[in-house]
């Protein structure tokens, strides 16, 4: 025969009824006991707290199953001793004690019992141990208040059988006004509850409205905050530049004030000498036979000199006839403006000795070119007296002021210190109006 699974009705722990090999049938909790309770021969059907006499036969007639049977009076004392003590009932059947006490109910038991244990009827409340204790406590406790209701109920009747009719209807008057003032104060309290309701409405509207509100002002505050900050970088880059601008300013007006304070003649052109030779940006023009000149330095103090001579003309906006000035560094020449060709103002010492030739030349053509810018600057009235004189025909440097010695110079049967002395002169008149140009255009 295959056990019997139960569920306990109350807290769904299974029930197993198991019978052993060639035993009496037994009922294991299947869960929390496992160890096989066997199930007795004697009775332990009982009724009201009183083993039944026919319990034993009840036993006998059936597979036997340990269970127990609660009246209407409740389990007494033994009979819950025994349901704990032996801890083998899983389940209880409630029933009424009076029918177990005839044969034909014991035998309808037993039927029942059969065809529970065959499967053939589902029980319909099976109870563990725990659960069935549980049901038994809260019996107790529903018995003990019913015994306290009754008890409050016979008090009040005994009361009410010593008071006297009038102070009855008395009573029932003021309990009759007392309801219809608790009636009116219901009906008071019941339209303030629907006041209070309607109120309730209007402030949740009120507040979804606020809310709602609330969220678009954090949607534009947040959508502000972002504006604030790319507007609050763009100050920011623009500050750095007005910064930057601000400083390349103060550097432009500075190097200006410099520049104004710098006299551009000065700055460039240095002239000085050295002994008897004339030095321009230090290179020395000329040369002596004790003084050994370079004809690259020669040629480079000449193309400082046709520079010179350049920039006045230039400032002065003279324009000069003949010839045109072409300062080239040590390479200087002058262009002839009648058809004479290139005239250099250099030499590697290698030009011809012979009269005119194109350094010569070149050398004549310079002091022409330097007669005609003194000539201009002689019709202004702070132009400086020259101490050397210009003969452009001759080629000749002449000493207004002192000897009165005139000076060549050609290479052309000349002696170096003539023609460097010549050169000197040059130089000194060259000097002297620098110094003056500087004051008149600088
Ligand atoms: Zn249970």
């Amino acid at each position: 025969m295959s056990p019997a699974l139960f569920l306990c009705q109350r807290c769904k722990e299974p029930l197993k009824l198991l019978q052993q090999q060639g035993g009496p049938l037994e009922v294991q909790h299947h869960a929390n006991t496992p160890t096989e309770i066997p199930v007795s021969a004697e009775s332990q059907v009982r009724t009201s707290g009183r083993p039944h006499s026919d319990g034993g036969r009840v036993s006998q007639g059936s597979a036997l199953c340990t269970f127990t049977l609660l009246t209407s009076g409740g389990p007494d004392s033994e009979g819950g001793t025994t349901s704990q003590g032996n801890a083998c009932c899983t389940f209880t059947l409630l029933g009424e004690s009076a029918s177990m006490r005839t044969m034909n109910t014991i035998q309808n038991t037993v039927l029942e019992t059969f065809e529970i244990l065959s499967d053939q009827k589902v029980v319909d409340h099976p109870l563990c141990v725990d659960c069935t204790d549980h049901l038994l406590m809260q019996l107790d406790d529903q018995l003990a208040l019913l015994a306290s209701d009754n008890q409050k109920y016979k008090s009040f009747q005994d009361r009410e059988l010593l008071v006297s009719e009038e102070e009855r209807e008395a009573l029932h008057a003021e309990l009759c006004a007392e309801l219809s003032s608790l009636e009116q104060e219901e009906a008071r309290l019941t339209q303030e509850l629907e006041d209070l309701d309607g109120h309730h409405a209007r402030v949740a509207a009120e507040l979804r409205a606020a809310q709602a509100e609330s969220k678009e002002l954090y949607k534009q505050h947040e959508q502000h905050r972002v504006e604030y900050s790319v507007f609050k970088m763009e100050q920011l880059e623009l500050m750095d530049q007005l910064s930057s601008v601000e400083n390349q300013l103060t550097y432009a007006l500075s190097q200006q004030y410099r520049l104004r304070q710098t006299n551009i003649f000065n700055a460039t052109f240095t002239i000085s000498d050295e002994g008897p030779l004339g030095v321009i940006n230090n290179f020395r023009l000329g040369c002596l036979p004790g003084v050994r000149v370079g004809w690259t330095e020669i040629s480079s103090a000449w193309g400082q000199t046709v520079l010179l001579l350049f920039s006045l003309s230039k400032i002065a906006g003279l324009q000069f006839q003949r010839y045109q000035l072409v300062p080239f560094g040590d390479h200087s020449y002058l262009k002839s403006l009648t058809g004479d060709g290139v005239l250099p103002l250099f030499s590697d010492g290698s030009h011809s000795v012979f009269l005119n030739n194109k350094f010569d030349c070149g050398m004549k053509a310079f002091l022409d070119c330097l007669q005609q810018f003194v000539e201009e600057i002689e019709r202004d009235e702070r132009c400086p007296c020259l101490p050397y004189r210009i003969h452009v025909k001759e080629g000749l440097m002449e000493d207004v002021w002192d000897s009165g010695e005139c000076c060549s110079i050609r290479t052309h049967l000349n002696t170096e210190e003539e023609w460097s002395r010549a050169l000197k002169f040059m130089l000194s008149d060259l000097k002297l109006i620098l110094a003056w140009a500087s004051l008149r255009y600088c």
